[in-house]
């Protein structure tokens, strides 16, 4: 499905328009965000090469066939399972992390869609699966909730915009399920159809139950996490990119698992957004 293009020839302008007419993103507490390198012009004319993608305004066609910019943003932190349980005795700080999950779930419930026993039905009338949507990534086909779609869509532009998507060729991923894979208080961000699982037996999960922790990887102590995997490392990072947490940085290790912890209306802006700041 061609439903994503990237516009190299306009690049060049939109950066320009970015940059005069973006606020600086002072709002996105982004981690260790090294300053752009800046190669030193060579003596010698070179053909045009494309501009790197991290500098390319990425675009994506939404759902009504209108074109839209991706913009960047950064997983928000009440979102992130590890805040929830905080690995300390402090009471106060245990209470705080309960507090965070009972926000996320109110949080969920209003975007994605309310989960029997999780939340208040009141906050929104349908189920999760009422808004789930089949799409493709990467040449797979999964069904996630329709509001992230436009996230997947600017994950898979970058990664094809850059060697990273050359580099890595994942043939399975799962999207949206209709039950809670966690017992007691927390529920899944599959249940939302805000997570994916790409290559499940490539990249597995040393911190979940068997069989994902008899994986031969998971048997190699001295090993990082980056190391336990098939995937790479340039995948994680443009997943991040776009609002996506990935669950290899949490205790489980999950490496297979992303989960879109933006906001989701702050995936796209349409052309005229860009212009008219
Ligand atoms: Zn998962």
């Amino acid at each position: 499905m061609h439903a994503v293009r990237r516009t190299l020839a306009a690049a060049p302008l939109l950066v320009l328009l970015g940059a005069a007419a973006l606020p600086a993103r002072g709002d996105e507490p982004k981690k260790e965000a090294p300053p752009e390198p800046k190669e030193a012009k060579p003596a010698i004319v070179v053909p045009k090469e494309p501009a790197p993608p991290a500098a390319t305004k990425l675009t994506v066609t939404l759902a009504d066939g209108k074109t839209a910019h991706c913009r960047e943003q950064s997983a928000q932190s009440f979102l992130i399972r590890g805040n929830w349980f905080p690995r300390t005795n402090d009471a106060e700080k245990l209470k705080e992390g309960r507090k965070l999950l009972e926000e996320a779930i109110k949080y969920r419930t209003e975007k994605y869609g309310y989960f029997e026993g999780f939340g208040n039905p009141k906050s929104n009338p349908h189920p999760p699966k009422y808004y789930a949507k089949s799409t493709s990534f990467m040449g797979m086909s999964v069904q996630v909730h329709a509001k992230i779609i436009p996230a997947l869509k600017c994950v898979e532009a970058a990664l094809k915009a850059g060697p990273a998507g050359e580099a890595y060729k994942p043939r399975a991923m799962g999207g949206i399920r209709f039950h809670n894979t966690y017992r007691g208080v927390e529920i899944s961000n599959h249940v939302y159809g805000i997570a994916i699982d790409i290559e499940p037996d490539k990249n597995t999960c040393c911190g979940c139950v068997a069989p994902w922790n008899n994986h031969p990887l998971c048997k190699q102590k001295d090993k990082t996490v980056w190391d336990r995997m098939v995937m790479p490392r340039s995948w994680v990072e443009t997943f991040e990119k776009y609002g996506f947490y990935w669950l290899g940085h949490d205790v489980l290790q999950d490496t297979m698992h992303f989960e879109f912890l933006g906001d989701p209306d702050k995936i796209t802006e349409t052309a005229g957004d860009v212009a008219a700041k």
